[in-house]
């Protein structure tokens, strides 16, 4: 495996300069573009890296996936009547479905879906951004992983479309915080730093049946993993999710700090970072890796 990753490192040097960093939160624009790291972590406790791997990065919309698995637990099949489960074929925070479709978000990890699952985490908690925290924290049994405060304060200062779908789905009555905290909460989650290792700690428990195994601790229940896993292959990569699964055949989530981290139940998790996004908003260089991943060593879910 490791030798693996050492291949796909100088396999993916041609494809560097070929994607933009994402510059719509400032903050995000400060990286350096040519970064990569990769991690696989097995089920039974093997780590592989190469690259940066003790590099923080944003994880962005990856986050989507902790609130969603949080929020599955906290309402069960409720909230399904709150959010749709189909790939939106728009892109990420489009807001055009929305009035057609009577804010109900088509999937949970578009901007829209996650602000609404974000508004179950602030409806049943007190400190909504602490159980978050905690509950990341917990997975990848690092508690050193923290929000990126000046990330989460640049989103902020250019929030006028994530705003304009928290309003507007408040109109339809399917918000119910105030937005402001909704989007304080929403950019903080997505703001949460961590490394390629950290990343695919963190996924693991979905690579093994709900199950966290360092801990052995039930996140979600086995069925709740399996459906997870089932949206992230059908919405996790933005507009490209088809030509992702194509090309790598694992279930996976992505975000515009370049992250992508994509699970192989039964055996393991691969996080990868590479800022430059291709044009649908995933990492084009880690994209490529993990292609390359699956090809070489031939495990896939097909
Ligand atoms: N915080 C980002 C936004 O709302 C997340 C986008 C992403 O990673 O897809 O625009």
């Amino acid at each position: 495996m490791q030798e693996i990753l050492d291949r796909i490192l100088v396999d993916i040097q041609p494809y560097f300069g070929m994607g933009e960093v994402a510059d719509y939160i400032p903050e995000l624009a400060k990286v350096n573009p040519k970064s990569f790291a990769m991690t696989v972590e097995t089920i039974d406790g093997k780590s592989y890296s190469c690259g940066e791997f003790d590099q923080k990065f944003s994880i962005q919309s990856i986050s989507k996936v902790f609130v969603l698995s949080m929020a599955m637990e906290l309402l069960q099949d409720q909230l399904w009547e709150r959010v749709g489960r189909e790939p939106s074929g728009t892109a990420f925070n489009s807001l055009v479905q929305l009035e057609t479709e009577q804010g109900i978000p088509r999937n949970p990890f578009i901007n829209a879906g996650a602000l609404v699952t974000t508004d179950t985490i602030i409806q049943h908690f007190s400190n909504p951004y602490k159980e978050i925290l905690s509950f990341v924290q917990n997975l990848s049994q690092n508690f050193d992983i923290q929000f990126d405060k000046r990330v989460a304060l640049s989103e902020f200062q250019n929030s006028d479309r994530n705003s304009a779908l928290a309003h507007f789905m408040k109109s339809f009555g399917n918000i119910e915080s105030d937005p402001m905290t909704l989007l304080d909460v929403y950019f903080h989650h997505c703001s949460i730093a961590m490394t390629t290792q950290d990343l695919a700690k963190s996924f693991l428990f979905l690579a093994n049946g709900g199950v966290n195994p360092p801990t052995g601790e039930s996140i979600v229940s086995k069925l709740k993993a399996k459906r997870v896993n089932s949206l992230m292959l059908t919405s996790g990569l933005y507009d490209n999710v088809g030509d992702f699964a194509y090309r790598v055949g694992l279930p996976a989530k992505s975000g515009v700090g370049g992250g992508i981290v994509a699970v192989l139940p039964g055996e393991f998790s691969v996080a990868v970072w590479s800022p430059e996004l291709n044009l649908s908003g995933n990492s084009l260089v880690g994209t490529k890796a993990l292609e390359l991943f699956t090809s070489y060593t031939e495990k896939s879910i097909f």
